[in-house]
Parts: C-alpha cells; sequence; structure tokens
C-alpha cells in the first residue's frame, strides 16, 4: 500500500520495504521573486506525494519519505533566505538515503523533484544509486521548468515564450491553488528576458545548455509572468501533474531491466 514511512513502526517498516519502491520528495528554500513565499518548491513537492499517496491507496507498494526542505538552489544564492546545499552535501545526502533504503530491503528509490535545478545532480544520483546500491532509482517531477526540459508546444503562445522557469505563470498558479495565503499578487510582475528569445540555440530549452543565476535576468529573481495566475488554473495543472505522476509510478513499480537473450 502507499503510505509514509514515518507513520509506521520498526517491525511493519521492516516488512512493508521488502520489494518497496521508496519515493523521496525534494523541496528548496530559496527566493521566489517579491509575490511567492521561499517554501514554494517544497510546498508543492510535499502536496503532490500527499496526493500521490491519498489517490493510489492500496494500489502499489510505496513508502514515501519526509520531503527533503534543503537542496541544490545556488543559481539563488545572491539572495538572503536561500539556503542551499552544496553540490557535495547534496550528493551525500542523496546517496545515504539510497543506501539506507537499500539496506531495508527497498528495490526501487524514485526522487520527487520539486526545485528544477536538482534535476541534472539528480540524473547523476540516480545512476550513482542503481551503481552503488543496487536499486532501481528513476526522477520524476510534478513540473519540469522550461529551462530543463524542450519547450512546450504552447510556448511561443504563452505571453511567457517558454520564459517561465521560476515564480512564472504556472508556479504561481499552482501556489494560488495550494497555499493562496501565502501569495502575494500586489506584488506579483512580468519578468520575462524577452532578449534571451531571439537566440536559437542559447535559450531555455535549446539545444546549448549555459549556466546562468536567476539575478542574470534582473533583481526581481523571479522570471516569468505571473500576473495572469488564477487558482483554479493552478487546480488544473495539479490535478493533471498527479494524474501524470500516479501513471509513472504504476509503470516505475513494476518496471525491470530486460535482461532475457
Ligand atoms: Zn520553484
Amino acid at each position: 500500500m502507499a503510505a509514509f514511512l514515518e507513520t509506521l513502526t520498526g517491525p511493519d517498516a521492516a516488512e512493508q520495504l521488502q520489494g518497496a519502491t521508496v519515493l523521496l520528495p525534494i523541496g528548496a528554500i530559496e527566493q521566489h521573486g517579491p509575490h511567492l513565499p521561499l517554501s514554494t518548491d517544497h510546498v508543492i513537492a510535499d502536496a503532490a506525494a500527499k496526493a500521490i499517496v491519498a489517490q493510489l491507496g492500496d494500489e502499489l507498494n510505496l513508502l514515501v519519505l519526509p520531503t527533503l526542505a534543503f537542496s541544490k538552489s545556488n543559481e539563488h544564492a545572491w539572495s538572503a533566505g536561500t539556503m542551499w546545499l552544496s553540490n557535495d552535501t547534496m550528493h551525500r545526502v542523496l546517496d545515504d538515503v539510497a543506501r539506507c533504503a537499500a539496506f531495508s530491503g527497498a528495490s526501487r528509490l524514485v526522487f520527487l523533484n520539486g526545485h528544477g535545478g536538482n534535476s541534472t545532480l539528480l540524473n547523476v544520483a540516480c545512476r550513482e544509486a542503481r551503481l552503488a546500491h543496487d536499486l532501481l532509482t528513476f526522477l520524476v517531477h510534478p513540473f519540469l521548468p522550461p529551462a530543463y526540459s524542450p519547450p512546450r508546444p504552447d510556448a511561443a503562445t504563452s505571453g511567457e515564450s517558454g520564459m517561465g522557469i521560476h515564480g512564472g505563470l504556472d508556479e504561481t498558479a499552482v501556489m494560488l491553488h495550494l497555499a493562496p495565503d501565502t501569495v502575494d499578487m500586489a506584488k506579483a510582475e512580468r519578468n520575462v528576458p524577452e532578449w534571451l528569445t531571439e537566440n536559437e540555440h542559447v535559450r531555455f530549452g535549446g539545444t546549448v545548455q549555459f549556466g546562468w543565476l536567476s539575478n542574470d535576468f534582473g533583481p526581481q529573481g523571479h522570471i516569468g509572468d505571473p500576473t495572469n495566475a488564477t487558482a483554479t488554473y493552478g487546480a488544473e495543472l495539479f490535478a493533471n501533474a498527479i494524474s501524470v505522476l500516479c501513471d509513472q509510478l504504476r509503470e516505475i513499480a513494476t518496471f525491470t531491466f530486460d535482461t532475457a537473450p
């Protein structure tokens, strides 16, 4: 069954972890512009984990760990309040979690990543844990910002030109749905780097990866246009994301490498 690991007793955990899929939600404490709280990625990852447990019920042998509050947010290191783990520390934390999951008898480890800036490191961690701890490892996202994925088909018409990567329309809408009291729409303003959209390759979602810091796009901290965000749109995005995540987890739960000759 799907459950939060910390609610079990030790003996129950010992039994339920055998062959289980362990899911680690990963948040962040980092600046998200003047209109969203530092906890934005944590709120979203945590809510996604809770919704997954509620929706999957008894369907899968899935054990969910407490949401990791801090992660690799050094693209926002310039901003007070951003609490980030170094690349090395984060990698060691993930390796420790993987070792404990494997020691406990789990067969699969899934990183549910709420912060896009972790994605590259998490891909590396998946392979390291596969080799070091013989786990099957996976990386899923409630929302993958365009900085880390190919442009969405509606990027040109969304009003953000595929640049809504941090505290923009989608993320703000989801927060209006999940934690409206923490959002200050009076302070939401457009901050889309129009100059970057003129590039064919060196851009978010382009064919050339580039190192960037969030204050490379101005002092506001967010990148995108949150001004049209609504709770209704956020509820729709969140429901779609949970539906996709549950489908992904169903496939993950039975995935094995086909080594038959
Ligand atoms: Zn975020």
